[in-house]
């Protein structure tokens, strides 16, 4: 068998097993999991373990998030089609493509160089010409751009930084992993004028988010 018969079958199993199995039940993020190529998305020699339940390190310490994760983090930021999206820790570059192909526009940060030359790389290949992947430091936002319909952070964070909050849009959602270096609580933050409503939604382990309102360093055996 071809290997892009293989990788598709991969993820048809995929979505069925360790999403659908699971409680995952919008249709267009189910979809978008069918469709992007995770093998991309790590080294060569890790594809054959590209679509199992379980992140994979990309180098620098860091991790490809557990496919279920990026699946329940998409469905909680509630996309419809026409969002400017912020995403915190860029990695792989993985769940900004699994962004790029339900919302308008997506801007993607990282503070790893190398880790934003490659993402860079495998997007534009992908030809998803709606992500900009920057090198900054995520936890000031990125104020340019802003505000944000959707804010979706993929490290841990000590406490919600206050600049992901002022450039959230009212009405938007801000989804990120809250709480200490060795586990945190998956929350989802909605704004609703100055006011903000938080939920907990499940225990998750993320590599820090490391900056100026995040962890001084990056020290951390947590793997998501
Ligand atoms: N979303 C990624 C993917 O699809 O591959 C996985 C993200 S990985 C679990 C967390 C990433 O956050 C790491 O690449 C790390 O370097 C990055 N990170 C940590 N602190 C950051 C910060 N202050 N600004 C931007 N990126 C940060």
């Amino acid at each position: 068998m071809d290997k892009s018969k293989k990788y598709k079958q991969a993820r048809e199993r995929m979505v069925e097993q360790q999403m659908r199995a699971r409680g995952i039940r919008d249709e267009r993020v189910l979809q978008v999991m069918l469709s992007v190529p995770r093998h991309l998305f790590v080294a060569p020699d890790m594809r054959y373990a590209a679509y199992n339940d379980a992140p994979l390190p990309i180098g620098h310490h860091q991790t490809i998030s557990q496919p279920y994760i990026v699946a329940l983090m998409t469905e909680l930021l509630e996309l419809k089609g026409d969002e400017c999206v912020l995403e915190v820790g860029t990695g792989s570059g993985y769940q900004a493509a699994v962004l790029a192909n339900i919302a308008r526009k997506v801007y993607t940060v990282e503070r790893i160089h190398d880790l934003v030359v490659e993402a860079r790389q495998v997007i534009s290949e992908l030809g998803l010409d709606n992500v900009e992947v920057l090198e900054v430091d995520g936890t000031l936002g990125l104020p340019e751009h802003a505000p944000y319909e959707v804010i979706i952070v993929t490290a841990a964070a000590p406490q919600v930084p206050e600049p992901l909050k002022e450039q959230l849009s009212d009405g938007g959602r801000l989804v990120l992993p809250v709480g200490g270096r060795m586990g945190q609580m998956l929350e989802r933050w909605r704004r609703n004028g100055d006011d903000f409503d938080c939920e907990r939604i499940a225990p998750v382990a993320f590599v820090p988010l490391v900056g100026d309102h995040g962890w001084e360093s990056s020290e951390s055996r947590s793997t998501w």
